[in-house]
């Protein structure tokens, strides 16, 4: 299956606030935006990535970028998607923010809906699968022994929406280093994802070198050939039925 592997950085919304920990913004000066998406092919060695700088510049001294000029960067998104015909999207709590960020841009400059893929999101995979301390990207590479996440000072943001270029390179860098980590923790939670049914090959990761591993049954109570991808570690079963029932049941 071709599955993307990416992460997204947004710029933060601009709002005034009378102090500096109210929460309610008495009112909002710019939108929040997609500066940058952070992309691997699952057959790349390393990450490309899509920045709002390379399509446009600052208009303002303090704001920086005008929000529309990140619809070039949601619309290379959609051309990604399309060129390499990709059936499935990962990242790492990408289901409740990267995917639904890419989806709600995508609209609000009238591309359209984006087209179905499958999801996959790894904190979703780490939740299920594993009790963790914690579910964090960082802390996750840290349990796995990925490589450590470099951890950006806040004020990156505003440099990058300004077009700091020390600071547009950080970004870069850090973006690229999640990306590499979803991929990365992906490969260790991919053969407990929820793919079963193998018609030539390991669902996971495609390899034919796959083992009998005794009967699946369905919850309905049909019983299939249940197979041990001798690659990933993946269990997936056959397609058809079987009419060979294990003994016990008889
Ligand atoms: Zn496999």
């Amino acid at each position: 299956m071709r599955t993307l592997y990416f992460d997204i950085e947004t710029a933060p919304m601009v709002a005034l606030h009378f102090r500096q920990w109210d929460s309610n913004a008495m009112k909002v000066i710019q939108e929040p935006y997609v500066m940058m998406v952070g992309y691997r092919l699952d057959t790349w060695k390393r990450a490309k990535t899509i920045q709002i700088w390379d399509h446009a510049e600052p208009v303002h001294p303090t704001l920086g970028f005008d929000p529309k000029d990140s619809k070039s960067v949601i619309e290379r998104f959609y051309e990604i998607i399309d060129k390499y015909d990709v059936q499935r999207v990962c990242g790492h709590n990408s289901d409740k923010f990267d995917v639904k960020w890419m989806q709600g841009q995508g609209l609000v400059f009238g591309l359209g809906p984006m087209k179905p893929m499958l999801q996959t999101d790894t904190v979703k995979l780490a939740r299920k699968h594993g009790n963790h301390r914690s579910n964090s990207l960082a802390d996750l590479c840290e349990i796995h022994g990925i490589a450590p996440k470099h951890k950006p000072s806040h004020d990156l943001w505003h440099r990058c929406m300004t077009g700091e270029k020390a600071a547009e390179k950080e970004m870069e860098k850090y973006c690229k280093q999640d990306v590499n980590s979803q991929h990365d923790l992906h490969k260790i939670y991919a053969p407990l994802d929820n793919l079963v049914v193998s018609s030539t090959g390991c669902p996971n990761c495609g390899s034919p070198d796959l083992t009998k591993n005794g009967k699946h049954q369905s919850r309905a109570g049909i019983f299939y050939q249940q197979y041990r991808c001798n690659s990933c570690g993946k269990y997936s079963r056959a397609r058809r039925k079987t009419p060979d029932i294990p003994s016990y049941y008889r």
